[in-house]
């Protein structure tokens, strides 16, 4: 038996989990404060979802997906992002108006794994739906540099760009299809194949991208309405003190993006993984699903790499509050109440499996990186307890009702 996880998977384990779990933390309490409400999908769709969604003629649905044919006899693909599977789920609820909803969890896509790009990746997410309002853009990007900044990253850029919509896109294809097709002898065979039905999936290309240095861009193309909602964005995230700079080659490799896209780069990282997040505003996605007219915004953060650029490795155990040692075997059961009673009380307490020496109980302490010491023994039946700070290893008594304001106190 080879016990390893598959092939581009990982065991997120302690201490490494450590900071996975502090990064959720920190992310459900952002979204808290931003209003964003949780959404929880199924991490499989109908395989047409992401076909339409993110759109046939991406390398993540011609490459990338995990589909399968369940017993039924369906099409079904573990989802490859979330914003499409969000949207759907919207569409099915019948909510009409604003909502802005959070996600997290596991996502999937057949590539070939490397540091940061992992076969199974988690993801945290908003998206804004129903608004087409340049505001909703700003607060999108601000939320997740926030996040960003909150992890501990010194240094985040936003790297910022329009890429118009159906009404002046067109236009700018058309002019970026014919110059492609004047360096159709440096592309590559797959930016060939590409040319037609997806160019701005060529100016992504990492093997064309070089020799394409002088391509027309699409924010000289954009129309009236989407110049004003990509200046109202910029004076925005100005106003709220968020780093952006321009990038007119930002153009993401999904096809549901119109007018702001944008990427999250860790600046002093390593290139190839220092883009930690990212999103864009996707108004037509709705209706290539079959429904409605939505316009919506959306952010994804990818932990994994988020965790990684940071060099997180987790080492730091949450320390506890108060480690019990108990004095002899037929205190336990008290122990054990007391144990109970305290973490009620909101300590972290923790006590050892079962009866051993004293010396071992606070050797345990110390591994668990006990801020204090409790130890039940005789004063026990007068009501007290007698504690130790191990830091200045003060002794002192106290009664077994002070005993939690005691554990606290010390954090
Ligand atoms: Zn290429
Ligand atoms: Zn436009």
């Amino acid at each position: 038996m080879n016990f390893s996880p598959p092939k581009g998977t990982d065991d997120i384990f302690p201490p490494a989990s450590r900071a996975w779990r502090r990064a959720l933390m920190i992310w459900e309490s952002l979204a808290e404060r931003y209003g964003y409400d949780l959404v929880i999908g199924p991490v499989f769709e109908s395989t047409e979802i992401f076909a339409r969604g993110v759109g046939e003629s991406t390398e993540v649905v011609q490459k990338q997906m995990y589909t399968f044919e369940d017993k039924g006899g369906r099409s079904l693909t573990l989802r490859p992002e979330g914003t499409a599977s969000v949207v759907r789920a919207y569409l099915g609820s019948g909510v009409q108006g604003e909502v802005k909803l959070a996600y997290s969890g596991p996502m999937f896509r057949y590539e070939r794994p490397q540091a940061g790009r992992r076969r199974q990746f988690y993801q945290t997410g908003v998206e804004y739906l129903a608004t087409a309002a340049p505001d909703a853009d700003a607060e999108v990007i601000e939320i997740g540099y926030r996040f960003l900044e909150e992890v501990g990253f010194d240094e985040v850029e936003v790297a910022l760009n329009s890429i118009g919509d159906g009404e002046c896109r067109p236009a700018y294809l058309a002019v970026l299809r014919a110059y492609l097709n004047d360096k159709r002898g440096t592309l590559c065979d797959d930016s060939v194949r590409t040319l037609e039905t997806n160019p701005l999936r060529v100016l992504d290309c990492k093997v064309c991208a070089p020799h394409l240095t002088d391509a027309p861009n699409a924010v000289d193309f954009l129309c009236d309405a989407c110049r004003l909602h990509f200046d109202a964005v910029q004076v925005r995230l100005g106003n709220t003190g968020i780093p952006f700079r321009l990038e007119p080659r930002l153009v993401r490799g999904l096809d549901y993006y119109t007018r702001t896209a944008f990427e999250y780069i860790a600046t002093g990282f390593d290139a190839a993984q220092n883009a930690v997040g990212g999103g864009g505003r996707y108004d037509g996605l709705a209706e290539t699903l079959g429904g409605s007219a939505v316009p919506g915004v959306g952010l994804a953060m990818g932990i994994d790499r988020i965790l990684l650029a940071a060099g997180e490795d987790g080492s730091d155990i949450v320390p506890l509050d108060l480690f019990v040692v108990v004095a002899s075997p037929e205190r336990r059961e008290t122990a054990a109440r007391f144990v109970s009673d305290l973490r009620r009380a909101g300590v972290r307490v923790d006590m050892a499996p079962q009866q051993r020496s004293v010396k071992s109980q606070f050797r345990a302490a110390d591994r668990r990186k006990a801020a204090g010491v409790a130890i039940i023994g005789d004063e026990w039946d007068q009501g007290r307890v007698i504690v130790r700070n191990l830091a200045t290893s003060t002794q002192t008594e106290i009664s077994v009702e002070e005993a939690a304001e005691w554990a606290k106190s010390n954090r």
